[in-house]
């Protein structure tokens, strides 16, 4: 396999886990064409992240901006093809599935599911499917979660997108192979980003009247701490690097703390007992039947 040309572009740039792989593939000499949503946070990227960065000004629920976007990276790379793809670009909505409101369910799967995809249909040609750029084919990451595989209670939009997403990647690295562009997930647990925090994607006074409200409170509060204790954002940037360079890199790749108890053990264990050790966590006391 041959490696990709040092050119990527790379969804949410503005904070956590896509700052920090646009700072990484900077680092390494890569020249890395970094989406944000506002005007402002392009600078602030751009002052940042130094000459080896363009900023990109697009909502990845916005076909046309997403277009724009894939434009513009195609006239600057001047017939040659793009090194990469990172579709970090997300967000995480929660709420329980009895009662969940389908607006937040649309937006999450649009932002999380619906935006990759728009950018892998805006960029594939630039990737390799045009065979008339020159250089290697390029390589699409695409940013799961453990979430692509295990599902949280009150987390099912958020589990949702993710598990979507990897079914998609695994469906997209067979087709695109007869390209030459491989495609790869990255699956972290906690890491320590902005996500945790951002209490507008987790409106759960909109649950109060139900009867898991104290349980979806005893769970904002556990997010925070479950945040705290994620690894840095910079080990995915560095992850992410890797991979980029790997002569032949893995299909998927977990990156977690506390790898086996948090993925190896409950990946292996039946699910009854796995659910078991869930309810535990998320200190919930399943009736006896
Ligand atoms: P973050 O909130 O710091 O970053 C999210 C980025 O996505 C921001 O740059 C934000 O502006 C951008 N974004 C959000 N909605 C967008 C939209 N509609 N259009 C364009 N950009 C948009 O969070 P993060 O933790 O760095 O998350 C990055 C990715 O990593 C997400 O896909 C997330 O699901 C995944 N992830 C995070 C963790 C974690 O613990 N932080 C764990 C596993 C996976």
């Amino acid at each position: 396999m041959s490696l990709p040309n040092k050119s990527a572009v790379v969804t949410g740039v503005s904070s956590g886990i896509g700052r920090a792989i646009a700072k990484s593939l900077t680092g390494a000499g890569w020249r890395v064409f970094g989406s944000v949503r506002k005007e402002k946070d392009a600078g602030e990227a751009s002052a940042a992240l130094g000459a080896n960065f363009t900023p990109l000004i697009f909502d990845v629920t916005d076909d046309a901006g997403v277009a724009r976007g894939a434009a513009a990276v195609r006239a600057a790379l001047n017939g040659e093809t793009l090194g990469a793809l990172v579709n970090n670009a997300g967000i995480a909505v929660g709420g329980p599935v009895a009662y969940l409101n389908l607006d937040d369910l649309k937006r999450q799967i649009d932002i999380n599911v619906y935006g990759p995809i728009r950018a892998v249909k805006a960029f594939a040609p630039l990737l390799g499917t045009d065979r008339a750029l020159k250089g290697p084919p390029g390589r699409i990451v695409n940013m799961s979660s453990v979430a692509g595989k295990m599902a949280s209670p009150f987390m099912s939009p958020y589990a949702m997108s993710k598990h979507a997403l990897e079914a998609m990647s695994e469906s997209l690295r067979r087709e695109m192979s007869a390209h030459g562009v491989d495609v790869i997930i990255v699956g972290p647990g906690a890491i320590k980003t902005p996500i945790w925090a951002k209490a507008d994607d987790f409106d759960f006074e909109q649950y109060r009247n139900t009867e898991y409200f104290a349980d979806l409170e005893r769970m904002k509060g556990m997010m925070q701490s479950f945040g705290a204790a994620g690894l840095e954002a910079e080990d995915v940037g560095a992850l992410v690097l890797d991979i980029l360079t790997a002569p032949k890199p893995k299909t998927r790749y977990a990156i977690l703390k506390n790898k086996f108890a948090m993925w190896t053990l409950p990946n292996l264990l039946p699910k009854r007992m796995v659910d078991n050790f869930v309810a535990k966590r998320f200190g919930m006391k399943p009736r006896a039947a």
